[in-house]
């Protein structure tokens, strides 16, 4: 199995797997979707009482249930570094919570005003400072306020989907369009019948020219009335992408779903040889 990488943004993945099955393809999406491991607000302290600001008393109240305000600051992408934190309760602190396993926010606002994501001020290190800034939490109204302290901690998509790094994780197999020009008339069907744009003009000739961008409609076999082309789909190699929620980069989040992987297979290889012995 081998990867070939065709675009690689910060948040967003496209490769080929090569000479792969099926089912090695179906391990990686599974494990990009819930083994990954990453951070997430988990326990949220509303302050109760009147909050004073500049001498005027604001309540301590937002339009939403308490629980809904924590709901949404749970889904908020935390920044994570996957080599300094620790899941809690594999931490040496013991899971009582230190900075190596546990990042806290406080979150002060004073209506009429919207809350948004970026208003999560990281109590200490600022690299964990919430990179998309502008995801609305909820409307405060005049004399509304909220003193949140909210603490994030690892966690994977296994226990709640608010841990989960990737969306949109997919694959299919690699398209291959043959135009057989003994039985082509050059009527440049194909060409116009593409909705995706795959073939050009060269020399008066339809190639294929973006393979890549093929979905294997077969629009163009259907439409071309001298059965000249052929579009088939290869199982062995296979277009994947993904995209991450920006809690962690899309390198990152690949690399560390192929070592999740290596280790899985190591020990089920490990399993099954005690078994034969
Ligand atoms: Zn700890």
């Amino acid at each position: 199995m081998q990867i070939e990488i065709i675009e690689m943004e910060e948040t967003r993945c496209k490769f080929l797997l090569k000479d792969a099955s099926p089912a090695d393809a179906n391990a990686l999406r599974r494990t990009l979707i819930s083994d990954i491991p990453k951070m997430a607000i988990d326990h949220v302290e509303f302050h109760l009482g009147p909050i004073m600001d500049n001498e005027k008393e604001y309540e301590s109240v937002t339009p939403l249930f308490d629980e809904q305000v924590a709901h949404r600051l749970g889904l908020v992408p935390i920044p994570t570094d996957l080599e300094l934190m620790n899941f809690r309760e594999e931490c040496v602190c013991g899971g009582e919570g230190c900075p190596n396993c546990i990042v806290m926010y406080s979150l002060n606002k004073i209506g009429p005003c919207t809350v948004y994501s970026g208003d999560l001020i990281p109590l200490g290190n600022d690299s964990f400072r919430i990179r998309d800034t502008l995801i609305p939490i909820v409307d405060l109204n005049e004399g509304q306020a909220v003193l949140i302290y909210a603490t994030a901690e690892m966690g994977t998509a296994k226990r709640h989907v608010k841990w989960q790094v990737t969306n949109g994780v997919g694959y299919n197999y690699l398209p291959t369009v043959e135009i057989d020009y003994d039985l082509c008339d050059y009527g440049m069907t194909c060409v116009k019948s593409c909705p995706r744009k795959v073939f050009d003009i060269v020399d008066g000739k339809p190639i294929v020219a973006r393979i890549l961008d093929c979905s294997i409609c077969k629009t163009c076999a259907e439409d071309c009335d001298q059965n000249a082309i052929t579009v088939t789909a290869d199982p062995h190699n296979l277009l994947f992408s993904f995209e991450t929620d920006g809690s962690l980069s899309a390198a990152t989040t690949l690399k560390t779903a192929l070592e999740i992987l290596e280790e899985k297979f190591k020990k089920f290889e490990e399993m099954v040889s005690s078994l034969e012995n």
